[in-house]
């Protein structure tokens, strides 16, 4: 038996190249060793959503760029998480056994209370059981993270180990698949790259809106002029080189230093790279957006596949928390 792999990521809509850095790849390749579960965490996203209206749309975007990328439905499940309400059943259950003290205690959860203090809901605080709903209701073995989301797994497995000890096991320990992910910098050069940023380019962007965002990016700061020389290890357009232009950052490390290749130049070979490397990922995504119902069509698929695991699982926590009666 394969062991199954879960990861859930919020509907943040047409994704950027450093969510395909740092997460579609992996994603990808994960498929051919292990039994995966890919979840658009729609719940998730209530917790911080001023407005919903773009929810429905930002679903359908990222289900779009992750099918395209390679993200297989015969070989995953993908689905939404709202998709399987057994999810909210699992929570609750869960919210009975994890002690209010390990949630205010969360990191990302006081930050968040900082940045949104006119909407500090229960949800919010809830976050982290939630998460554990989606990974043990699927009897998840594996969880591809980050080393800075090692915390966050860990109260799944407190979690785990609680329920299995009030209860009778029932879960695994869902063990972290720690994957280095590199992490991309944005194109204003000042933090990683990301939406709320707006230093991001989309995955789905025409050749031509990649080239007029790769021109509006900051280089080398100290690079006043074309005949200054550069210094490639500060410039995030350099950075970009090493995953786009692989063959020939080298070269370009090089010519920088040497002030052989100005700034615009050196923008326009980023934006080449970055065509090249996406163009079939384009084709893919243009043919999939014009047929709208077979993308629901998988996600109506992968939910009832999901579901099936989560009907199982709830069946049995109901029986060892005593909500069933025994015949
Ligand atoms: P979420 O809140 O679901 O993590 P994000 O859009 O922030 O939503 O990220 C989705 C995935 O993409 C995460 O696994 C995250 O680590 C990865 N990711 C996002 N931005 C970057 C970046 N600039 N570099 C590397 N990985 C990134």
């Amino acid at each position: 038996m394969k062991q199954r792999v879960f990861s859930g990521a919020r509907p943040t809509g047409r994704q950027h190249i450093g969510n395909y850095i740092g997460a579609i790849e992996n994603y990808v390749k994960l498929q051919e060793k292990y039994n995966c579960v890919y979840c658009i965490v729609d719940i998730h996203a209530l917790t911080t959503l001023e407005s919903t209206s773009e929810l429905q749309q930002n679903i359908f975007e990222m289900t779009l760029d992750w099918l395209a990328a390679g993200i297989d439905p015969k070989k995953s499940i993908v689905f939404v998480q709202s998709h399987v309400p057994e999810v909210t059943e699992l929570f609750t259950f869960l919210g009975m056994v994890t002690p209010l003290g390990w949630l205010l205690r969360v990191p990302t959860f006081k930050e968040k209370a900082r940045m949104q203090p006119q909407n500090v809901n229960y949800g919010l605080v809830g976050y982290p059981v939630l998460m554990a709903a989606d990974i043990m209701l699927y009897k998840t073995d594996l969880v591809p993270v980050g080393e800075d989301q090692l915390p966050h797994l860990e109260m799944t497995r407190e979690i785990v180990r609680r329920f299995n000890f009030l209860f009778g096991d029932t879960f695994p320990e869902p063990k972290a698949k720690l994957t280095n992910y590199p992490m991309v910098l944005g194109l204003n050069g000042a933090q990683k790259m990301g939406k709320s940023y707006n230093n991001h380019i989309e995955l789905a962007a025409t050749p031509a809106e990649t080239l007029e965002k790769i021109k509006t990016a900051v280089t080398d700061p100290a690079r006043q002029r074309r005949n200054d020389k550069g210094h490639p290890d500060v410039c995030n357009i350099f950075s970009l080189h090493k995953f786009f232009n692989v063959d020939r950052v080298q070269e370009i490390e090089v010519e920088c230093k040497a002030a052989g290749i100005g700034c615009v130049d050196c923008k326009k070979l980023l934006a080449d790279g970055i065509n090249r490397a996406l163009h079939g990922f384009r084709e893919r995504r243009i043919a999939l957006a014009k047929d709208p119902d077979h993308i629901y069509d998988i996600l109506s698929d992968g939910a009832g596949r999901a579901q099936a695991i989560a009907k199982e699982t709830i069946m049995e926590v109901k029986t060892k928390m005593g909500l069933i009666r025994h015949a």
